[in-house]
C-alpha cells in the first residue's frame, strides 16, 4: 500500500473524525483510484484511506488500522449496518429505506437503499465501483432476502448511469410503503427513483396531520410526494409545482397508488418563480408552503443556488401565505451548515414575525458521521409566520 503524507489541516480534520478527503489535504497526489496509508509530515501513522475523484472530494478515510478490502471486510460492515436498521425490518408501514450510508456506516462513496425486495446500489467514484464484485458478493450473503439489485453510477466517466446488477429483475414500476403511504417507484430509469427516501421524517409529519384541513403549496414538487403525504394526513387541497413535464404523470401515480382522487389536488408544470407571480396575480393564498429546491439549478434566464437565493423563495412565499401559515423550508446542500441556512431563511423573513417550530435532519436509516456536520446534509425547518 502506498504511503501518503497529509497536510496539517487534514491531520486536524481526521483527528476530529471527519472522513471525506479533498485534494488540498495532500501536498502531492501522484496517483488516485488506490488505497493509501496516510502519515503526518513527522511520520506519525494515521490509517488507511482510499483515493478516487468524486463529485465532491477525492477520497475517504476508512480506518486507523492497516486494512485489506476483501469480502469479509464488507460482510462485517453490512452486518453492522443491518443491525442498526433492525426496527425497519419489522415495520409493516415502511418498506423502503437506506441500508448503508457512506461514512455513517464506515465506508464513504457507497450507499445502498432497500425498495421492498430489491436493493439499489449507488457508486460515487471509480474506486468503489472497481470493488463492485466483492461488495455485491458480501451484500448478497448478508441480505439473502433481497431478490435482486440495481445500480446507479454517480460519478463521471461511464456511459450508463443506471443498470440491473444481479438477481431478479424488478417490475418497471412498483409500489413501496413509507409510514403506511404508498409511492410508485422505478429502479432502472435514470438516477431518480420516484421518491427521495431521506425525507421520511417530514413526510411523516404531514401524514400525522401537520397540514390537516389546510391548503398546501408544494414547490419543486418532483413526484409530489410531500403533497401525497399531506393528502393522506387530511390536507384540504394541495398544489404541486415543478418545471419538468414528466412530474405530472409520476405525481398522479403516487396519488393513484393511495386511491386518492385528483379533485382537490392540482399539478402545475411551471417555473416556481413564475408560479409565485401567477398566484399573486390571481389572489391565490396558502396555509402551508413547502420549499425543496435543488442545491443548484441553471436555466436560460437565471441560476439558482441555495446559498445565495433561498431568501428569495422565503420572501416570495410570505406574499401568498395566509396569516399563521407554515413554511416548510428544506435543503439538501451539504456545503451549507444549519446556521448558515437559518441565516439565509431569516434574510427572507426580514421583519416578519415568525416562530421556528422544528428542524428535521436525516432520519435514522441515513446514519451520518456524527463528527462531520456536512454528513448530515438534510435540513428541514418548519416555521410559523405571523403566529
Ligand atoms: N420536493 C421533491 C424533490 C425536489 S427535487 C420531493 O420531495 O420529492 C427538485 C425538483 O425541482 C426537480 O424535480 C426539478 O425538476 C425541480 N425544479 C428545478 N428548478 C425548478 C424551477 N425553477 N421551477 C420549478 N421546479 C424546478
Amino acid at each position: 500500500m502506498m504511503k501518503l503524507t497529509v497536510r496539517a489541516v487534514a491531520e486536524k480534520k481526521l483527528a476530529a473524525g471527519q472522513d471525506l478527503l479533498e485534494a488540498r489535504d495532500f501536498p502531492a497526489l501522484e496517483r488516485t483510484d488506490c488505497l493509501a496509508f496516510l502519515v503526518t509530515k513527522k511520520g506519525q501513522q494515521l490509517g488507511t484511506a482510499y483515493l478516487s475523484q468524486q463529485n465532491k472530494g477525492i477520497g475517504w478515510f476508512l480506518s486507523r488500522d492497516k486494512i485489506e478490502l476483501n469480502q469479509a471486510y464488507f460482510e462485517n460492515l453490512f452486518h453492522k449496518a443491518r443491525a442498526k436498521r433492525a426496527h425497519f425490518e419489522t415495520s409493516e408501514l415502511t418498506t423502503a429505506y437506506r441500508l448503508f450510508n457512506q461514512d455513517g456506516d464506515g465506508f464513504g462513496g457507497l450507499t445502498i437503499d432497500r425498495y421492498g425486495n430489491f436493493a439499489l446500489f449507488s457508486w460515487y467514484n471509480n474506486f468503489v465501483y472497481g470493488l463492485k464484485d466483492l461488495i455485491v458478493a458480501a451484500f448478497a450473503k448478508v441480505f439473502p432476502d433481497c431478490w435482486g439489485a440495481y445500480e446507479k453510477i454517480r460519478f463521471k466517466g461511464l456511459d450508463d448511469e443506471s443498470a440491473h446488477l444481479y438477481g431478479q429483475e424488478a417490475p418497471e414500476t412498483f409500489t413501496i410503503l413509507e409510514n403506511g403511504v404508498s409511492y410508485q417507484v422505478f429502479l432502472n430509469d435514470g438516477l431518480m427513483t420516484g421518491i427521495f427516501l431521506d425525507q421520511h421524517t417530514t413526510r411523516q409529519r404531514l401524514v400525522d396531520g401537520l397540514a390537516a384541513g389546510k391548503t398546501l403549496l408544494n414547490m419543486f414538487s418532483y413526484t409530489a410526494a410531500f403533497s401525497v403525504a399531506a393528502a393522506m394526513g387530511g390536507a384540504a387541497e394541495t398544489t404541486s409545482v415543478d418545471l419538468v413535464k414528466r412530474s405530472r404523470e409520476l405525481s398522479e401515480a403516487h396519488f393513484a397508488a393511495n386511491g386518492l382522487s385528483m379533485t382537490n389536488h392540482k399539478l402545475v408544470v411551471m417555473d416556481v418563480f413564475a408560479y409565485f407571480r401567477y398566484a399573486k396575480r390571481h389572489g391565490l393564498t396558502y396555509d402551508v408552503i413547502v420549499l425543496d429546491p435543488p442545491s443548484f439549478a441553471r436555466n436560460k434566464k437565471q441560476t439558482f443556488s441555495v446559498a445565495k437565493n433561498y431568501h428569495e423563495l422565503i420572501a416570495q412565499s410570505l406574499e401568498i401565505l395566509n396569516p399563521g401559515g407554515l413554511i416548510i423550508a428544506s435543503t439538501n446542500a451539504s456545503n451549507l451548515s444549519v446556521s448558515a441556512f437559518k441565516k439565509e431563511i431569516n434574510k427572507g423573513l426580514g421583519q416578519t414575525k415568525h416562530r421556528y417550530l422544528s428542524l428535521d435532519q436525516l432520519p435514522d436509516d441515513f446514519v451520518s458521521n456524527k463528527n462531520d456536520e456536512s454528513s448530515n446534509y438534510l435540513k428541514v425547518f418548519t416555521i410559523q409566520v405571523n403566529p
